[in-house]
């Protein structure tokens, strides 16, 4: 999610750079880069994604340059929904794949709530969230307002939803599943029900939460993946809506495409929210070895929680897959000040760790204005929470190195 692009030249102090050459590996580095620190790339980054290689994409490319289709819903990215749905064991409009998890978001968003208005201008959500479920809202015309979240799911509570004082000036309640935690949807649409507000859920990284139980793809209630490369299932960039509504779906295709219908008539609201050919690609290469990559993922869990029950005290306890997603390893810590300690003990030893969603985002300064319950709960999971380097094709030596930096910090 460190994806933002970074001036990479300087000119100032390099006026004989060509322009546009850069100077410097971009934050993820390319493959092989040298990374900042004095160690292991694989534990410098807290995350280091990996994709499918060249050659796993090359066939799929060649069907690329046969059909000459590059974008605009074309057979690669037939297949890859196709994959999909079968793989879920859904019907084939339940998956609609798009640009990226925030593209999702927002065709989720204008097709289910519409768009902000006068009389509901708020998006009622979680703080404890990745910053793009806000700025999705925003987008849509909605003026964020924070909630606290549950202590125990880190997540918006349905019940203390139904009951919030803001929601008659609510369009639209966007729950989070939290570091890709199970989202309970059957609450969520019966309270969708109740009090007549559209909910849209922000699954982003809860791939393997709807892969166990696809029954939790809802008809009434969309919920919203990001594939891009920090997830675990990845096109690169890429998302998709989970939609059982085959009109909700058909509205997400043509909001997605400039909002035009069949006859190339702009009918509603819409953007260019489109995954291309190649994207598409990659997610099937992906596909290819889902099966290799999730064991992996689980042996990665696995070797974390015996290193952490071989090791002295921890400054907390770890939270893995499957209770958060593949894509997270966590330390829960006993307080913030621990919390602190064991970045600082981590970044003594050369490996990365992060606060994922920050503080929470009512501490961002875009949100300065936007309105906000009291955070005791976030304020407390945001200092608490500290992300531990996560990579599929981390070993056992690696994850000790990890849990050694940690140990005995109490
Ligand atoms: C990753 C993520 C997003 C954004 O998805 P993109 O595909 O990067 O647009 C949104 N919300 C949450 C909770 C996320 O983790």
């Amino acid at each position: 999610m460190d994806n933002e692009p970074r001036p990479q030249v300087d000119r100032a102090t390099s006026p004989s750079t060509p322009q546009d050459t850069p100077r410097r590996a971009p934050p993820h580095g390319p493959p092989g880069a040298a990374p900042e620190g004095n160690g292991d790339p694989l534990l410098v980054q807290v995350q280091r994604p990996l994709l499918p290689d060249a050659r796993a994409i090359a066939a799929y490319l060649d069907r690329i340059d046969g059909s000459r289709w590059y974008s605009n819903r074309g057979p690669l990215l037939w297949a890859l929904e196709e994959r999909l749905y079968t793989h879920f064991g859904v019907d084939q409009h339940a998956t609609v794949l798009l640009a990226s998890g925030s593209a999702a978001l927002e065709a989720a968003i204008l097709a289910h709530a519409g768009a902000g208005g006068i009389d509901r201008p708020l998006a009622l959500m979680p703080s404890y969230t990745f910053v793009a479920t806000a700025l999705s809202a925003m987008r849509c015309g909605y003026t964020p307002y924070f909630l606290d979240v549950d202590p125990d799911t880190w997540m918006l509570d349905p019940e203390a939803v139904a009951a919030h004082p803001m929601l008659d000036r609510a369009g639209v309640v966007l729950p989070v599943a939290a570091y890709g935690r199970c989202p309970d949807m059957e609450a969520w649409a019966a309270v969708q029900d109740r009090i007549g507000v559209k909910i849209v859920v922000d699954a982003a990284a809860a791939f393997e939460q709807f892969e166990r139980n696809p029954g939790m793809i809802h008809l009434e209630v969309p919920a919203v993946l990001s594939l891009h490369a920090t997830k675990t299932f990845s096109t690169a960039e890429g998302g998709a809506v989970l939609w059982r509504s085959f009109k909700g779906q058909e509205r997400v295709g043509r909001i997605s495409n400039f909002g035009m219908s069949d006859a190339r008539r702009c009918e509603t609201d819409g953007f260019n929210g489109k995954l291309s050919e190649y994207h598409a690609a990659v997610g099937l290469a992906f596909m290819d070895h889902w099966a290799d990559r999730r064991a992996m993922l689980d042996g990665v869990a696995a070797s974390y929680a015996s290193a952490a029950a071989a090791a002295g005290p921890l400054p907390g306890r770890l939270r893995l897959s499957p209770d958060v997603s593949g894509a997270y390893v966590l330390l829960e810590c006993d307080t913030p000040d621990l919390a602190d300690r064991a970045c600082a003990a981590l970044a003594a030893e050369g490996i990365g760790s992060r606060r994922w969603y920050g503080r929470g985002l009512h501490h961002e300064p875009i949100h300065a204005g936007h309105g906000c319950d009291p955070m005791p709960v976030t304020d407390r999971l945001g200092a608490i929470h500290v992300g531990l380097p996560a990579a599929v094709d981390l070993n056992d030596a690696q994850i000790s190195r990890v849990v050694g930096a940690l140990s005995g910090l109490t």
